[in-house]
């Protein structure tokens, strides 16, 4: 089956849709059965998507647990309340007081603080590493590395992992290994085929699609999913029915949302790539982006969010750009159907083991599925105000 159809499928064995199109959404605290026999059943495969409480989650949880592993390729999937609790869930599944982590140098700016304020403080040491390290990482194990955390592309800066090469040396070290795929969401990157052993998604994304639900996955390969399972059991994670539901429904469009998303967002990239004012565009799909080899490699496509670079702009400069778009919203969950600006004035300030090369302002963007000539025309003016703010 192609992928936008195994989106069509995921989730809807007919155990959970019953005589309809969709699986129901089904709340619940208490289950209840009728059989002592019936209950035994459910306290034996409890972990195995037969309802027994509702922390464990009900139908509605296990059609999209199922979908996610169907699309992602896992053993078995985790729900969290949302992205971020996904990241510290699976990470804290894995590591203990004592223990070290290799961390990206580029990841997300929650998970880094994550790092240097809980973790830290539950004497877990994380080591940052350089996106573009490969197969160096080698270097940087110690005897007591448990974790090596990725997520490609780069937050913010878009660098590309090298993500096969760093699995096969933490197999040969025994590392577990986490990849934050929200950017690839749950088809543009298949992460088991590339050796992860826990692939995270930040659902709240593209995933639910509508900006209005907060979730996350984390699904994990046959050897990690118990331990995953467990962890996210005794902490107590779990997520609403209506949350889970409207991630499936967001799944169905996925593919033809990213679609839009892409090919609107190269035409920007390819349009900002041509203007004075800027330095460079970061989006992978381009053949002159660094990582573009690796890109082609690893993922099937690409969606709306990349940045770009200004040549300079100073602090009113910038602001005047960003404040007064039509279209662009200020804002930072992307994934939905809107477009987004955000704006960055010195990288380096999240970076810890890698110097960042520009010095310019950095601007990233969600492109949503307006007209892509509308949001041109937006970001046209955007640099009309961006040169009338000059000094
Ligand atoms: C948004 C995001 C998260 C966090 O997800 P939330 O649902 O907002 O907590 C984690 N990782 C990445 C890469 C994200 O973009």
């Amino acid at each position: 089956m192609k992928k936008d159809t195994r989106l069509i499928h995921a989730g809807r064995a007919k155990k959970y849709t019953g005589t309809a199109v969709n699986p129901p959404l089904v709340r619940a605290s208490t289950i209840v059965f009728d059989t002592f026999a019936e209950l035994k059943h459910a306290t034996l495969n409890r972990g195995n998507r037969v309802p027994f409480y509702g922390r464990r989650g009900t139908d509605t949880h296990f059609a999209l647990q199922e979908a996610m592993c169907e699309l992602e390729g896992g053993a078995g999937c985790a729900l969290y309340p949302c992205g971020a609790a996904a990241v510290s869930g699976a990470l804290l599944t894995f590591l203990k007081q004592g223990d070290h982590l290799l961390m990206v140098d580029s990841v997300y700016e929650p998970t880094r603080a994550l790092c240097d304020k809980v973790l830290a403080g539950y004497g877990i040491e994380t080591t940052y590493y350089d996106p573009q390290i490969g197969a160096a990482i080698a270097g940087l194990i110690r005897p007591n590395t448990k974790v090596i955390f990725l997520e490609s592309p780069g937050s913010l800066s878009f660098e590309m992992q090298d993500i096969p090469a760093i699995t096969s040396v933490a197999q040969q070290h025994n590392i577990v290994t986490i990849l934050d795929n929200t950017w690839a969401s749950p088809i543009l990157c298949q992460p088991f085929a590339l050796g992860v052993d826990v692939s995270i998604q930040a659902a709240t994304k593209y995933i639910v699609g509508h900006s209005d639900v907060m979730l996350g996955t984390a699904t994990a390969n046959e050897k990690h999913w118990p331990a995953l399972r467990e962890h996210s059991y005794l902490m107590g994670y779990c997520t609403s029915a209506d949350d889970a539901y409207a991630a499936l429904r967001g799944l169905r469009t996925l593919a033809v949302r990213l679609k839009q998303h892409e090919q609107s967002a190269l035409t920007v990239a390819h349009w900002l790539a041509k203007r004075p004012e800027v330095e460079t565009v970061l989006h992978p799909a381009l053949p002159q982006h660094p990582g573009h080899d690796i890109f082609k490699r690893d993922f099937s496509g690409s969606n709306g969010l990349f940045s770009f670079v200004l040549k300079q702009g100073s602090q009113r400069q910038v602001e005047a750009l960003i404040e007064g778009m039509t279209h662009f919203k200020m804002g930072f969950s992307w994934g939905g159907y809107e477009s987004l600006i955000t704006a960055t004035m010195k990288l380096q300030n999240l970076r810890s083991a890698t110097a960042w090369p520009y010095s310019g302002p950095l601007i990233r963007l969600h492109i949503g599925l307006e007209d892509v000539e509308d949001l041109i025309d937006d970001l046209d003016a955007a640099f009309v105000r961006f040169a009338n703010a000059a000094d």
